[in-house]
């Protein structure tokens, strides 16, 4: 069955559930999904987890696609996405941001960077990078990313003449390390230098990269509130350091505790997740509830079940 003939059948509860934010409410929290694929069990538990803590502050809930990675995008998947949100009674508080569209502020946050001698033209290919750790003498596990060498910052003999490919941030060796703290993890730290290195603003490709593109606009949408999924928590750090460096303020974040496929792993687009079954939202967000360790209320509509689980929300 398609999506759509499933929505159809499904009962009209989307429209009716928008509980408009208090009047003069600070909070503004946010999901901001990837249309790389619909909505799949994982994916709604962040996005619930972000729902219930903004209606239990009394805040504003967004919705942004992060569609910067045009290659990955799937066309049509950010609007499947909003009707399987909309199925289960999460219904953005203003008009959904589309990053693709909002290139000229994150080249406006690039120049700043620039400006400020934070940001760096790097002309290194992988091979490059890798010739150059080994050349270093660093031996890399498996799966682990390389910490880029620095060989085209600009104090070690920039571009050499060579043509840039990306920009880097150039990450401050001497105030590296960032601590946060999660509301759910607790304390966190990370020595950006020694761990990621100078990572990537804008790619070989020309797209942006989640980094910069996330800190702008969690910025320019006045977030307050970031909660999300735990696999984006070790971007955490990159984006403090980016928030400092354009002066921007730190939003609080709380990470949620990721689904598990059968094979014990996170439950993934590339694991192959099922997108979710909506036939009945009420047991999709069941499920994602049980997750975030609410109870199980037994109530009948998806209405009653958030209201029962934005009270039971340890805000
Ligand atoms: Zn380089």
């Amino acid at each position: 069955m398609t999506l759509a003939k499933r929505f159809a059948s499904a009962p009209l509860e989307g429209s009716d559930l928008r509980q408009p934010p208090s009047a003069g409410a600070t909070y503004r929290g946010r999901f901001a999904p990837s249309p790389t694929g619909p909505l799949h069990a994982g994916s709604l538990v962040a996005a619930l987890a972000s729902w219930l803590d903004a209606r239990a502050h009394g805040g504003v809930w967004l919705v942004r696609m992060e569609d910067v990675d045009t290659p990955r995008c799937v066309p049509g998947a950010g609007d499947t996405i909003l009707r399987q949100l909309e199925a289960c009674g999460l219904v953005s508080d203003e008009p959904v941001l589309w990053q693709s569209r909002r290139g000229t502020l994150y080249q406006k946050a690039l120049d700043q960077l620039v400006a400020a001698g934070r940001a760096y033209p790097c002309a290194c290919s992988r091979k490059d990078i890798e010739a150059a750790l080994e050349a270093q003498g660093v031996v890399r596990q498996r799966h682990q990313g390389a910490v880029y060498p620095g060989t085209c910052r600009p104090g070690r003999g920039g571009l050499r003449g060579k043509a840039p490919r990306a920009w880097r941030f150039a990450v401050d060796a001497l105030g590296s390390v960032v601590h946060w703290t999660d509301r759910r993890l607790g304390p966190q730290a990370q020595d950006v230098a020694a761990e990621v290195g100078d990572f990537v603003l804008k790619r070989a490709d020309g797209l942006w990269a989640y980094q910069l593109a996330v800190v702008v606009d969690d910025a320019a949408q006045g977030i307050t509130h970031v909660v999300r999924g735990e696999d984006l928590a070790d971007n955490t750090a990159r984006q403090i350091l980016l928030q400092q460096a354009l002066a921007l303020p730190t939003p609080a974040y709380w990470h949620t505790p990721l689904v598990l496929g059968d094979n014990g792993e996170k439950l993934s687009k590339q694991n192959g997740a099922q997108p979710l079954d909506l036939s009945d939202p009420r047991r999709a967000l069941s499920r994602a509830a049980r997750t975030l360790g609410l109870p199980a209320p037994g109530l009948d509509s998806v209405a009653e079940l958030l209201a029962a689980w934005t009270k039971a929300w340890p805000a």
